[in-house]
């Protein structure tokens, strides 16, 4: 695969509407121009870890340097506070440089959020707060386990006890940066009694845990992100378990900002390959008697990207004005939306980047050229399989039979 240099500032001029400004006061400056800067460094880099399936040590160590890691750490924490939309938006924003260091940062910060959200009353959580603001952790997330792959929400190894000390022996099947991380975020069995759905949430140091490679990660797509596989041996004390139960973290955090923060990288690779398409039928436009064909594939592009843009904007004011309202975030009409978001954004955003392709046609489909849409597509494949939307759709499925039909405009 031909590495060629990738124009960020190219893809970066689409006239994006006006989103609030980042809440967070930073002597670095605003947090959206911070991304931009790890967004330039990413872009350079992009190819060579794609080609290489490669952790992309360059962004996440500009993403360091900008102090980016600790944003959503309460600004009383040494962190800047950071909202959920600031970082959704600096996910769109990577995203269009570089599928797997946007994805990586999405996935530390829905686990920061966790830790940030459902932490603060525990002592050990506060103090590692202040750690990832001060030493730059990033945050892996290990939620798949064994053969049952992506069922989040049931977890096969407990956690054992011993007086003040805790143990967990997991098998990681998918863990991405698990080898380049500081600290896992675990979902666990509460202990060995309890069903698989009594799950806790464990946040574990890397001189916490050994890691021995079981599955590698030579992927179509977000290759960089190094998902492999590991048998996870954890030690620790029983403080480093989240406070609260997982099921409560999973419903009002883990799902929201994970369907959030992903769909704000998914819009962004979507954002690049309809970029690409745009400049290329430019190009072919310029001089030429009659419109280049593959117009309407440009305009099917950009109607996919406006139309996932909207929605997750929609979901991000609908999540703001409830994130301190636990009954709000638990009930089923939001918990229906925030999942079936994630469900159609990927495909949004899968049907998108095919159209920008199809609009750039063969040169799309090369790898060689400034209008190549192959890593923007093999990226965006995993969208749908990231949390496999069929068991989405089953689950919800079933849960939309529990929620009654309305039967006036305000008051349902
Ligand atoms: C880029 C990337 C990064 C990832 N990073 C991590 C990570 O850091 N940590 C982590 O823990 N995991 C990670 N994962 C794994 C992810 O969380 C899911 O576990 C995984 O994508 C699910 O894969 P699956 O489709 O094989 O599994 P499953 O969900 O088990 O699905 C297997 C098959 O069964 C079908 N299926 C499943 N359930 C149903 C149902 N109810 N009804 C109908 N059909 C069904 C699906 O269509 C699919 O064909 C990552 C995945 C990707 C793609």
């Amino acid at each position: 695969m031909n590495i060629h240099h990738v124009d960020f500032s190219a893809t970066h001029k689409l006239e994006t509407p006006a989103q609030p400004e980042p809440t967070g006061d930073h002597p670095q400056g605003l947090l959206r121009e911070r991304a931009e800067r790890v967004a330039a460094i990413a872009a350079l880099h992009a190819d060579d870890v794609d080609a290489n399936s490669r952790f992309p040590v360059e962004a996440m160590d500009a993403a360091r340097h900008e102090k980016l890691l600790g944003a959503m750490v309460p600004v009383s924490l040494g962190g800047e506070g950071a909202s959920v939309q600031d970082i959704v938006d600096a996910c769109y924003i990577l995203g269009q440089a570089c599928s797997s260091a946007a994805m990586i940062f999405a996935m530390h910060h829905v686990k920061a959020a966790c830790i940030v959200r459902h932490g603060q009353a525990s002592a050990w959580h506060r103090e590692f707060m202040c750690r990832m603001v001060q030493q730059q952790l990033l945050l892996a997330s290990s939620t798949t386990e064994g053969q049952a792959g992506g069922d989040v929400r049931n977890s096969e190894a407990p956690v054992v006890y011993d007086g003040a000390l805790i143990s967990l022996e997991r098998a990681a099947t998918v863990l991405s940066y698990g080898a380049q991380a500081d600290a896992i975020v675990t979902t666990a069995r509460r202990a060995a009694g309890s069903l698989s759905s009594d799950q806790v949430l464990v946040v574990f140091d890397k001189a916490d845990y050994t890691l021995s490679p079981t599955f590698s990660w030579q992927t179509l797509g977000m290759r960089g992100t190094c998902s492999g596989g590991f048998h996870m041996a954890a030690k620790g004390q029983a403080v480093q378990i989240m406070p609260q139960p997982y099921a409560e973290i999973h419903t009002q955090t883990m799902t929201p900002t994970a369907h959030l923060m992903w769909g704000g990288v998914w819009a962004g690779i979507a954002a690049t390959a309809h970029e690409r398409a745009r400049l290329h039928l430019r190009k072919a436009a310029r001089g030429a008697a009659q419109p280049p064909g593959g117009l309407v594939h440009l305009a099917k592009a950009r109607t996919g990207l406006t139309t996932l843009r909207a929605m997750l904007q929609d979901m991000l004011n609908q999540f703001a004005s409830i994130e301190n309202n636990p009954a709000a975030l638990s009930a089923l009409d939001f918990q229906t939306a925030i999942t079936l978001l994630k469900v159609d954004i990927s495909e949004h955003a899968v049907a998108s980047v095919m159209a920008s392709l199809r609009a750039c046609g063969l040169t799309g489909y090369r790898e060689d050229c400034e209008a190549s849409i192959g890593r923007q597509l093999r990226d965006i494949l995993a969208a749908p399989v990231m949390i496999n939307n069929d068991r989405i759709a089953t689950n919800l499925g079933n849960s939309t039979l529990l929620v009654e039909t309305p039967h006036n405009l305000q008051n349902h």
